[in-house]
């Protein structure tokens, strides 16, 4: 029932707009107008937030980004909780609510970054226009967006017509395991939204947003042979060992999958010999053998990236299929673990990009256009993916070199984002008929 409300809403507030686009209300002149005002404010909470350090393993500092967020969240009247990551070995998530009248809207954040204590990399520099710090666009710099556009939409005595629920993880660098204890949080706020706006960084070009992300899982290959003297090798009771029974799979992987578009499968370590130990925390391990000795044992392991879930079905199912077969005296088992949802490219979605655009032509700033999947990796929102049918990604400020020492921001895409948010919002909050 919900998506469906959300999808009249979204086509009754659609369909009137006259071609060439409406130029701003005298509200929605307001509401950018306070989004100038605090602009200064803006960049001083994201040099504060940028020099805490809140690495995702480094949990006092996320929890205190945490606080810094709360704060603000609590100043514009929202009903605020962190909800403790001790069950999922991380620092926890800030959430946030306020209800209004419209649709629900989830924004998402997050609080933690690449950059551990250890990292040389720990400050907020600025030289004009342009500030480096960590996690200065991936992504502190989208949460300030947050901050501004409900801050703006306050000021201007709109955010009580608004209901919206804000969730701020503090592992989506790092994500906790287990990952379904890790994002009960997030599922719990997808489940009762309608529309979902994400403030990450996209692929830094304010100019794009994200319509759809490849989901990211992981798999296993184990394979056993006969052990033996090379020299019986292909003799029937010796048969091919795991070597050639690894590879065997791996070359069929190749032939029935590769080239399907938006779908990769890539083995990233793979060992084979007498004896191999793999140990996953490393991610790498041993082995042994000689060459005169058949292969007794072969691991591989790899990930697996789809634009869908049903691809990412259809793929595991070939997978294991091939898997099943076997080259003389081997067997091998193959298994998956559950990692970051695809976010599939729904019509929801191009509707609200084609809204989010609209916005961004009436604040005079042009088209946004969607940011090829390929470019976009998993990230928080493709959890809600199941949950709610309208969903957008990329709304946080320009920069780039994320996830390096060289991460930048472009200091008035800070502004420009929030004006985009706060007018989005303020549209989509609005009934068809009602203004
Ligand atoms: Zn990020």
């Amino acid at each position: 029932m919900k998506p469906i409300a959300v999808a009249l809403l979204l086509s009754a507030t659609l369909t009137p707009l006259p071609l060439g686009g409406q130029s701003l209300s005298e509200v929605e002149r307001r509401i950018t107008s306070e989004v100038d005002a605090s602009a200064a404010e803006a960049i001083d909470l994201l040099e504060r937030a940028v020099n805490i350090n809140s690495g995702s393993m480094n949990f006092d500092g996320v929890r205190e980004v945490g606080v810094l967020f709360r704060q603000e969240f609590d100043a514009l009247g929202f009903e605020t909780q962190w909800i403790d990551g001790t069950s999922w070995d991380r620092a926890g998530h800030l959430i946030a609510r306020r209800d209004g009248s419209g649709p629900r809207l989830l924004l998402i954040g997050h609080l933690d970054t690449v950059f551990e204590p250890s990292s040389p990399f720990q400050s907020f520099d600025r030289e004009g226009d342009r500030a480096q710090g960590p996690g200065v666009v991936d992504m502190k710099g989208g949460d300030v967006v947050i901050v501004h556009a409900l801050k703006a939409l306050a000021a201007s005595g709109e955010l009580d017509d608004i209901s919206i629920t804000i969730v701020m993880t503090g592992d989506e660098e790092r994500s906790g395991r287990p990952l379904d204890l890790a994002r009960a949080a997030l599922i719990e706020a997808a489940e009762e939204a309608d529309i979902v706006l994400a403030f990450e960084n996209g692929d830094s070009n304010p100019m794009t947003a994200v319509v759809a992300r490849r989901g990211s899982s992981g798999w296993r290959l184990d394979v056993t042979g006969a052990p033996a003297h090379s020299s019986q090798l292909f003799q029937e009771e010796v048969g091919a060992g795991a070597a050639y029974e690894a590879s065997r799979i791996l070359s069929e992987f190749y032939d029935r999958l590769a080239g399907e578009p938006l779908l990769t499968f890539n083995p990233g370590v793979m060992l084979a010999g007498t004896d191999v130990d793999y140990d996953p925390s490393a991610a790498g391990g041993s082995a042994f053998g000689k060459s005169n000795v058949v292969a007794q044992t072969a691991v591989v392991t790899g990930d697996l990236r789809t634009i869908t879930l049903e691809q990412l079905e259809r793929a595991r199912a070939t997978m294991r299929f091939v898997v099943l077969e076997s080259l003389p005296r081997t067997s091998a088992t193959i298994t998956f673990d559950d990692g970051y949802p695809p976010l599939a490219p729904s019509d929801g979605n191009l509707r609200l990009l084609a809204m989010f655009s609209q916005v961004s032509e009436d604040l005079g700033y042009g088209e946004v256009t969607a940011v090829d999947p390929r470019n976009a990796g998993a990230a928080d929102v493709s959890f809600t993916a199941g949950f709610v049918e309208i969903a957008i990604d990329g709304l946080g400020p320009g920069g780039g070199n994320d996830h390096t020492v060289d991460e930048w921001i472009d200091l008035p895409t800070l502004a420009m984002q929030s004006k985009r948010a706060a007018v989005l919002m303020h549209r989509l909050a609005r009934r068809p008929g009602v203004e």
